[in-house]
């Protein structure tokens, strides 16, 4: 899934804890950070799957919150992601129908194929919560704005091995204003057609995957200028937007809450686990 759902499945997961409010950052952002592996800034399996590790070997109190964000978020143990990528999972599920919506919009968004349309359902999802519950972005961006947070994300990086000068880019980039608008977009469709395009054109850069990352970064934070060009063509996705959130919205919710039992048990598990370490 994107951001806000991730940010949203964890607030949900723990909303009956007393948490301080450098506690419920460091949920946040724990939940959020995997998906810096989207733009070849670390490892998908690591980002993904390590979140129980890192809770093992966390330092201080905050760092355990992150972890607990972290392995909300991830494929195993079983976090947001596995319930909504896995083999008839909610993304598979949704994935024939639209398909076809996208259709009709295909000279306006180019090849139609099973990751496309991952991307846009997540995209769509993501905006749907907004609308649900406008108060989490602002509680993402304020998240990211923690100043703890670059001490905690500095450890996760280096316990996934990231070089020292790639933590600190990665770190200058999670601290970016164009980071800070990209949470703020998803609240109209204007602005997420904006989003996914700039995450699009990303992904479509020749030679992308292979650029050093100071280019990777330097491209990300100048895409909103690239895109200033390109607006006529937003009135057609705002539209294929529209047609997809109108469609999910059915169940996505339901989705979202089923996925929020099963982890349940998981969650109480690793809860008594850090309460034991009394935190
Ligand atoms: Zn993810």
């Amino acid at each position: 899934m994107n951001p806000l759902a991730h940010a949203y499945f964890v607030l949900e997961a723990y909303k009956n804890e007393k948490l301080t409010k450098d506690q419920r950052d460091h949920l946040i952002v724990g939940s959020i950070i995997p998906d810096i592996s989207q733009f070849g800034l670390a490892n998908y399996r690591q980002t993904h799957t390590r979140g129980g590790a890192f809770l093992k070997q966390a330092k201080n109190p905050l760092e355990r919150y992150f972890a607990l964000g972290l392995i909300s978020h991830g494929e195993r143990p079983a976090g947001l992601d596995f319930h909504s990528h896995k083999k008839k999972g909610y993304i598979d599920s949704k994935q024939r129908k639209v398909i076809r919506v996208l259709q009709k919009y295909k000279k306006h968004i180019g090849k139609i194929n099973h990751g496309l349309t991952h991307d846009i359902i997540e995209f769509a999802v993501d905006y749907l919560i907004a609308k649900r519950d406008p108060t989490i972005i602002k509680k993402v961006r304020v998240a990211f704005m923690n100043p703890k947070i670059t001490e905690t994300t500095t450890h996760f990086l280096r316990f996934l091995n990231i070089p020292r000068r790639r933590t600190k880019r990665i770190n200058k980039y999670i601290q970016n204003k164009h980071l800070q608008h990209f949470f703020q977009n998803f609240d109209s469709l204007g602005g997420m057609a904006d989003n996914w395009r700039n995450i699009k054109f990303f992904h479509n850069l020749k030679g992308g995957r292979h650029l050093p990352l100071r280019e990777k970064i330097k491209r990300l934070t100048e895409l909103s200028y690239y895109n200033l060009k390109r607006k006529i063509k937003n009135k057609k996705i705002m539209n294929m937007f529209e047609e997809t959130s109108t469609y999910l919205e059915k169940d996505y919710h339901r989705f979202l809450s089923q996925s929020q039992r099963k982890f349940s048990k998981l969650k109480n598990e690793f809860l008594r686990n850090i309460n034991s370490k009394k935190v």
